[in-house]
Parts: structure tokens; sequence; C-alpha cells
């Protein structure tokens, strides 16, 4: 139950916007799209709260070392912002391909640079931060005399000590655990706000403390993000608005489970991590194919959030055989015929569908449901089974419900166009080729047709022409 029905409040934390969007991402604002979207369906308010890191995030997500965006702009040789505006964009472009919602607000961190100061102050206050040298820590120790700092991610305080590293005598911190509120700006760093402690910039965990408070209020209803948040982001989120607002910020957590591909972890240093484009044009070396946003989309919804989700091209392309057999269920459903009576319980598998969702968005059991349906529509459709008047208008209600406003899948309508685009641009690399063969240029020719060979696309010359096919 809500806080405050019929409103809810949802946050989530979004990406770092230094580099392109990777596929984890995806999965949890898809994940909490689906959230949003049956929240909205079942008729309550939500208001959506997703931010955009642009600030503050440093490498390895601790208190010291490279900034990203600094790091990202020296190579790309361009000003930070620049940076910032264009990973926004791509980020903004692949959740519009999956078909996702936008948030209802979708704050920055350099547009909250003043509620994350006074948060700082009111924490200093609390006698819970303490500034040194230009940084202003939070501290764990003194916090964990009252509070279970370990608590969201079920660890006790040993355990968390293991990931870091002893201090040493020139240390600012007073304890290992102790995280950074605020940090003093180097010289050479570009982005930097001032403060009562000086330059600086923002730590990475206060921005979501700060921003969720604005908006949704010193407490909450949910609070979402991947699983990796758990044991830092989020633990030290609590942590901060505890000591700002002495209330529990957030009712109910909730995280999305990793990514692995072939049945091991995704991971960009391991090369088995595709970014969202990569599997839509097939572009990686572990992908024997491209697979549209929709069957990636509906591959996603096939296993629950709290789960690990595996990539592999089987499960791909079985993915994407479903989603044609639910899409083409959907078109017969509008050309059949009803009779007197029933032969299925429609209502019940209404109902079951609700049931799936009410249970914590269980969407792989809402789509076994919704392929039950498929079988039914197939069987009226071959006359082994009938449907009466009413139960067909509650069939096409469930269908178009779940599959469009909850699922947010679509018909992919662009197919035809894709058709239509690959026969012209085959047909211009076919005239180029033949172009290059009558000049003699052999190389050229050839590299055509080996990199069509590798993309599965064989090309004939017959007597009437250049014939080109793609491989099934
Ligand atoms: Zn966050």
């Amino acid at each position: 139950m809500p806080l405050n029905p019929p409103f809810v409040g949802m946050y989530v934390c979004g990406p770092t916007v230094y580099d392109d969007v990777h596929l984890g991402n995806c999965r949890t604002f898809i994940s909490f799209d689906l959230i949003y979207r049956y929240l909205n369906h079942a008729g309550y308010k939500v208001r959506y709260v997703r931010n955009i890191t642009d600030a503050g995030h440093l490498e390895g997500d601790r208190d010291e070392g490279s900034d990203k965006f600094a790091k990202k702009a020296k190579l790309e040789q361009l000003e930070p912002m620049e940076i910032v505006q264009k990973y926004t964009l791509g980020f903004h472009e692949v959740m519009r391909l999956f078909n996702t919602r936008p948030p209802s607000i979708e704050p920055t961190a350099t547009g909250h640079i003043s509620e994350q100061i006074e948060m700082t102050k009111k924490i200093i206050e609390s006698g819970l931060g303490y500034e040194s040298n230009g940084t202003v820590y939070f501290n764990v120790e003194k916090y964990s005399t009252k509070n279970n700092y370990g608590a969201l991610s079920n660890r006790k305080q040993e355990e968390l000590l293991e990931g870091t590293r002893e201090l040493g005598g020139q240390d600012e911190k007073k304890g290992r655990l102790d995280f950074a509120l605020w940090i003093k700006a180097k010289p050479e760093h570009i982005m930097r706000w001032p403060s009562p402690w000086g330059w600086g910039f923002p730590g990475w965990h206060i921005e979501c403390s700060a921003m969720s408070a604005k908006y949704l209020g010193t407490t909450f209803d949910i609070h979402g993000g991947g699983m990796d948040l758990i044991a830092t982001h989020h633990t030290n989120e609590i942590a901060q608005s505890q000591a700002c607002n002495h209330c529990e910020p957030v009712k109910y957590w909730m995280h999305t489970n990793m990514l692995t591909a072939n049945g091991v972890r995704m991971s960009k240093s391991a090369g088995n991590g595709f970014l969202p484009m990569e599997l839509f044009t097939g572009r990686h070396t572990l992908l024997t194919r491209g697979y549209s946003p929709m069957t990636v989309r509906f591959f996603m919804l096939q296993t629950h959030y709290r789960s690990t989700l595996d990539f592999s091209n089987e499960a791909l392309q079985a993915s994407e055989k479903g989603f044609v057999r639910l899409m083409n269920a959907i078109k017969t459903l509008e050309i059949l015929k009803p009779s007197d009576k029933s032969t299925s319980d429609i209502k019940s598998l209404e109902l079951k569908c609700y049931e799936a969702m009410n249970d914590d968005f269980n969407s792989p059991i809402l789509i076994a449901n919704l392929f039950e349906g498929v079988r039914i529509v197939n069987s009226v459709n071959d006359g082994k089974e009938t449907i009466s008047k009413s139960d067909l208008e509650v069939l096409k209600k469930i269908f178009h419900e779940f599959v469009f406003a909850v699922m947010g899948l679509q018909q992919e309508q662009n197919a035809t166009n894709n058709d239509e685009l690959t026969k012209n641009l085959m047909n211009l690399i076919i005239e180029i080729r033949n172009e290059a063969k009558a000049k003699k240029d052999f190389s050229t020719s050839d590299k055509i047709r080996d990199e069509l060979t590798k993309s599965k696309i064989s090309i004939k010359d017959t007597k009437y022409g250049t014939t080109w096919e793609k491989e099934k």
C-alpha cells in the first residue's frame, strides 16, 4: 500500500552520462517502466523521478580518483558539459527505442547543487558529518552507534570493512567506512562550485538523497536501482537521509538483478557486455545477428526483475519467435468470429494476469498467461474451440491492456520500411561493386563481397545481373 493513496512516489537511480548507457542499466529502466506502467494502469497517480548523474561520480565509485566526466572530456577533447549532453541524448534515444515512458521528473545533479549543500550542512549540524581540509565526510562509526548501517545489504560492519583500504597517517577520514558528502576540488578540476567549505563538488550519493527528498518528500514509497547499488550507494543514501531528516526515507527498496551472457557475468572488462546498439545491429563477436528493440524488451520481460537475466543467441531467437507469435495472435483476434458460448474460461485468464502482476510485478507469469490466450485465439481461429461475444471483448481487452499498456510492447511498424531500406542499400552496394569490377578495382569489389559474407549475405553474378540473399 502506498503512503498516501492514490499517490505513489518512485525514485530510480538514473545513468551517469559519461558513456553509452549499458544494457544492465537498460534492464533496470525497462523493469521500472513496467512497474510505472502497471501502477498507472491500476489507477495510482505515480510521480516517477529518475535522475541524471552529470557531476560528482568518481572512478571506482569512491571518494578519490579521477572524475568520470573530466576524464572522458579530455579523451574526447570536449567540455565536460558536452560529454553530458552527448550521452544524455544517446541515453534518451535508447530509451525511446525501447518504448519506455519518460519519468515525471528527470533532475540533474548539477541542477541541485544548493540542495546538496543544504543537506550536507544539516548532516554536519546533526553531528554525523565533519569537515576535513575542504572535504566533508559522513561519520559511519558514530551513525552506527544508533543505526544499523549495513541493514539494506544485510552485511555486518566487519564484512563492509573488507572492501576498504587501511587508513594512512595522512588520511582526512576518521573511519574507513566514512564517505564524502562534499569533495574539495583540486586545481585542475573543472566542474566545481563554491560552498561553505571552499570550492568543490558533491559526493555521488548525496544527489539522490537531496533530489528524492525535494520531489517526493522525506519518506516516499519506492526506491529502485540495480543490485550493484545496494552495498554502498543506497546504504549511504539511507544514512544521509536519516541523519538529515530523522526518518526512514524509503518504504520499499526494489533492485534489479545482474546480466550474464552465456552464463558468464556481463562486464566491460570481460568483453562480453553488449551495448544496446550492438544488440540491435548484431555487431558484437558474441552475437550471430541483430535483434529488434521490441524483441529485446520482450526478452527482458520474460525474466522476473529480481532474477539473473542470461543473454544468448538461442534465448534471443526463442523470444523473437514468441514475440512474433504474440503479435500475430493480436492480429488474428481482430478477425475472430464469436459463437454462442465459450469453451475456455476467459474471465479467470484475466484474473490470472492481474494476480501475476500483483505478485511483485511477475512479468514471466503474466507472459505465460498471455500465451494461454494465444493458444485460445489460434484454436478458435482453427475452429477447434469457440468463444462468446462478451468473452471475445474481454480477451481483446486483456491483450491490448497487458501487451501494449502494461508491458509497453509495440507492433514493429518499421519492419516493412526496413525491408525497403535494406533493398535500396543492397542495390547501392551492388552497384558500387559492379563499377569497381568494371574499373578492374578488384580489391574494392572483393572487400565488398567478403564483408557481406561476414554479415551472412551472399551475392551471385548471373547473366541477368547480380542477386543477393541473406542466410537464415
Ligand atoms: Zn542514486
